[in-house]
């Protein structure tokens, strides 16, 4: 068999993982949208079924063999070749699934259902014990997936790289170790400042009006909705079905404008992304974000560097007053920005501001390499949790529900490796926006004047249209011409801060 044809079988055998992946989705996304509660069960099984065959059709030799042929070959065409990083790609996806066991996989996602299930009812009513024995379990999972990988300097290293190429346990905490050094005294300084008043974003929003908004803002973006959709779930989030189907998903809340209004501008984000790969990467392993870290760099710059920008809302603030008519009259444009950036330290991550969000996501990742080293036993876990939050953030959880009981992460896969992607997304974000403000001279003016097209070219010919061709440390250098740098990030939120708090 010639190289040329060895490619197109693999090509075709990538498709058809794919496919399967992209009905998976499908599934998942009807799951989370409009399926009646009674399809749970049927439907639990359907995806079982699909993610299964994906990965049989992955794990299958013949893949193997084919890459093992392939790889000389296509380093020959060049490392920036798309035929390189095909084979690179997949041979690291197929090396990471040849490693762990079939069983082990089952027993794990019947194990994440299990918790999920018991997590759904222990929050709301409170019940840290009833979980308590199915997180121990987690842990226990987690440890055993981190151990089917190769040895790397610290245990889990493998579970960050799962999220993250290349990204390690040692690199996330001296990263961690510079950013809160910069942040604990922003913070400090703030807090010893008036508190912004909000108020004017609780009124009477109704949610049809809201949506129809924000609608307008994404499309001015450039989200596509010849190739997309949007339709209400209960958590947000963004998902593709299949080339030319990137859909979002949203809620939005009657008595409040910014939930809704930020996490549709923060799934655009997202979506934009994966409508901006080239075509010629569909139906292979490259037609996706590069990394979660990546993907969250886009979703953070569209909602906080483009969305919650004094710019933006020059030119946006007349038309949202015109569509909520005798609602916010009396505010002007400043204070609006006030209030869509008001600092002030909370219990709940995912309702954190720009400055104490990163904190949330120090203490998860603290508590849970905790948890997997055994230095923290899963029955102290709340304890623990309290007395971080407390020295943190100055704030204390009422109860678990607020604590340790929070959000699904930990209750519905594994424990470790996810939460460093938030925080190397904002870090991101800020690197691409100083750097494409360099390459656009005018940008600010544009975003101002509502005109977001020139930004969305730069992003898409830096980042978007390579899919993950590259690494998340080959895009930040190519994108930026830099490494991967906290000091953009400081220096926007001491900026933009200490300007809205007169420090
Ligand atoms: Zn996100």
């Amino acid at each position: 068999m010639t190289r040329e044809s060895e490619l197109a079988l693999l090509k075709q055998r990538l498709q058809e993982i794919d496919d399967l992946r992209g009905a998976g989705s499908v599934l998942g996304w009807d799951q989370a949208t409009y399926m009646p509660p009674g399809g749970a069960e049927s439907r639990g099984r359907q995806l079982a079924l699909l993610s299964r065959l994906a990965h049989e059709r992955l794990t299958d030799p013949g893949i193997g063999r084919l890459l093992d042929s392939l790889e000389p070959w296509a380093e020959a065409q060049g490392t920036d070749s798309d035929a390189a990083a095909l084979v690179r790609v997949t041979k690291r996806d197929y090396d990471r699934a040849t490693r762990v066991p079939a069983a082990f996989i089952q027993r794990l996602s019947e194990h994440a259902a299990a918790t999920y299930h018991v997590w759904e009812r222990a929050r709301p009513d409170n019940d840290f014990a009833a979980v308590r024995p199915l997180l121990e379990t987690t842990v226990e999972l987690s440890r055993e997936l981190a151990g089917y990988h190769p040895p790397s300097a610290h245990p889990y290293d493998a579970l960050i790289d799962l999220a993250e190429d290349g990204m390690t346990v040692a690199a996330v905490r001296a990263l961690f170790t510079e950013l809160r050094a910069g942040l604990v005294p922003l913070i400090e300084a703030i807090r010893a400042r008036p508190e912004a008043d909000d108020s004017c974003l609780n009124g009477k929003f109704p949610e049809s009006v809201q949506q129809v908004f924000a609608e307008k803002v994404i499309r001015a973006f450039g989200y596509d909705y010849t190739r997309g959709r949007q339709d209400k779930t209960a958590h947000p989030f963004m998902t593709k079905l299949g080339r030319g189907d990137v859909r979002i998903t949203t809620r939005y809340r009657d008595d409040c404008l910014s939930d809704g209004l930020f996490s549709t501008l923060h799934e655009a984000g997202h979506a934009m992304y994966e409508q901006g790969i080239d075509d010629a990467l569909d139906g292979t392993p490259l037609f996706s974000g590069t990394t979660a870290g990546v993907h969250e760099s886009q979703s953070r710059l569209w909602e906080n560097l483009v969305g919650r920008s004094l710019p933006f809302w020059r030119h946006w603030y007349a038309p949202l007053k015109a569509a909520f008519p005798g609602v916010l009259d009396h505010v002007d444009v400043e204070t609006f920005y006030r209030a869509i950036n008001k600092v002030i330290p909370s219990l709940i991550r995912t309702e954190a501001d720009e400055v104490t969000y990163n904190l949330h996501v120090m203490l998860r990742f603290d508590l849970e390499l905790a948890m997997l080293e055994g230095t923290l036993a899963v029955a102290d876990l709340p304890d623990a949790w309290r007395a971080r939050v407390q020295s943190d953030l100055g704030v204390m959880p009422p109860d678990d529900r607020d604590g340790a009981l929070q959000d699904v992460h930990w209750y519905g896969g594994i424990v470790g490796g996810a939460f460093q992607s938030y925080t190397l997304g904002n870090i991101m974000s800020a690197q691409f926006f100083a750097a494409a403000r360099r390459d656009l001279a005018d940008l600010d003016k544009q975003v101002g004047a509502g005109e977001f097209g020139p930004l969305r070219a730069w992003l898409t010919e830096r980042i978007y249209r390579h899919g993950r061709k590259y690494t998340a440390p080959e895009i930040v250098q190519r994108a930026t011409g830099e490494p991967l740098s906290i000091a953009p990030y400081l220096a926007y939120l001491n900026t933009k801060y200490g300007a809205l708090y007169g420090l």
